[in-house]
């Protein structure tokens, strides 16, 4: 398969020349699995594993390979391949785990296209679609709007007109993915080497849409397990898979999870019982250090409240906001190539592509 249908282009090229010795060979990662990777490569595939100065470097796990991931690998003799370098990454699907220490993970990465996908149906949610949005945008990933279970709504015209008011630049598509229609709207994205992805939450349909995207090619690599009706699961595993129009599908656990993000995004989720406790102390916007009245203070004095778990939750609360002023930096930074996108965007596309 020539590089370019794994969706290799210049960007990658002069990232690659710039790799230090012989030109390394140009791998894409199509899965991790307890620290070997599988790469699809021109001439086929293999199981690499990380060169030891990658692994020893890196300071966050975004500096590590992620799905979607390019990177330049080394032939050891009589040894795996080894993987020397991540390419620099187009655009990027991360997550923040919020733990004791906050790391940025990478859960997909040079996604082209990303699907927001949502259901037409009691669970029809327009702030929803906006937050996903916003996430798409930010990732760079060029969204679009999908519309599923058209079957299920009689009022198609409306449900559109008002998520066109808040698609700035998306296209929004309505499909029927158990159905089949609307299908061939979504051909225009799905071109040999583009890369895309789908998000949206629980239960919109994401599998449904994938098994039709996947069509018979699933059936004909037999890589569905025997027996197993719900189909969805395949024995290979692998989580950037070819599509018989020839894009590319990165489809990840992370993803997947995704739909929690910016619904469960706050240190307070974490501390709920401090979160309430907070709620009795004299000033609203208390610091819950010093201040007089402070009803953590005063639990902590009482002997109530553990103050390692208040320390827990102030250093939480810290990382998270330095999270989100780095995450604005960048924001901003990429607002402008955004805009630029947005608006070639809304040049280049319809904005709306109805389902008949
Ligand atoms: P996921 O959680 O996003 O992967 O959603 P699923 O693909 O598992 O779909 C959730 C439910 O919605 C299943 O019962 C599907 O059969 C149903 N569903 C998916 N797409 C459609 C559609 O286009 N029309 C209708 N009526 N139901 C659908
Ligand atoms: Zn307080």
């Amino acid at each position: 398969m020539s590089l370019q249908n794994l969706g290799w282009d210049s960007f990658f090229e002069s990232a690659l020349r710039r790799c230090a010795g012989d030109r390394p060979t140009p791998g894409r990662i199509a899965r991790e699995d307890a620290g070997r990777y599988l790469v699809l490569l021109e001439e086929g595939e293999c199981t690499a594993e990380l060169a030891g100065r990658l692994k020893h470097q890196a300071v966050s796990g975004a500096e590590l390979p992620a799905v979607g991931d390019w990177v330049a690998l080394r032939h050891a003799e009589a040894e795996l391949p080894i993987i020397t370098e991540v390419l620099p990454r187009k655009t990027v699907f991360s997550r923040k785990a919020a733990g004791v220490v906050t790391e940025e993970q990478i859960l997909a990465a040079n996604v082209d296209t990303v699907f927001l996908v949502s259901g037409l149906d009691h669970d029809f949610n327009p702030r929803r679609i906006e937050r996903y949005l916003t996430a798409a945008w930010e990732s760079g990933a060029s969204p679009v709007i999908v519309l599923n279970k058209a079957d299920l709504t009689a009022d198609l015209a409306s449900a559109m007109g008002e998520v066109e008011a808040i698609a700035i630049g998306a296209p929004v598509v309505a499909i029927s993915a158990l159905e089949g229609g609307g299908l061939d709207s979504l051909a225009g994205w799905l071109n040999p080497g583009s890369t895309i992805a789908l998000l949206g939450s629980s239960g919109v349909g994401k599998s449904t849409l994938t098994n039709a995207l996947l069509g018979e090619a699933r059936q004909r690599t037999g890589s569905v397990r025997e027996g197993d009706s719900r189909g969805r699961h395949t024995t290979t595993r692998r989580e950037l898979v070819r599509l018989p129009s020839g894009a590319l599908l990165i489809d990840t656990p992370g993803m997947r999870e995704l739909q929690l993000w910016g619904e469960d995004a706050d240190a307070g989720s974490a501390f709920p019982d401090l979160v309430e406790l907070a709620r009795s102390c004299r000033f609203r916007d208390c610091g819950h250090r010093s201040e007089p009245g402070c009803a953590i203070v005063q639990a902590v004095s009482r002997g109530d409240l553990d103050p390692a778990r208040v320390a827990a939750w102030h250093k939480l609360e810290r990382e998270l906001a330095h999270f989100a002023r780095r995450h604005d930096a960048r924001a901003q930074s990429l607002e402008k190539a955004r805009w630029k996108k947005a608006t070639r965007a809304m040049k280049q596309h319809p904005r709306v592509r109805r389902w008949s």
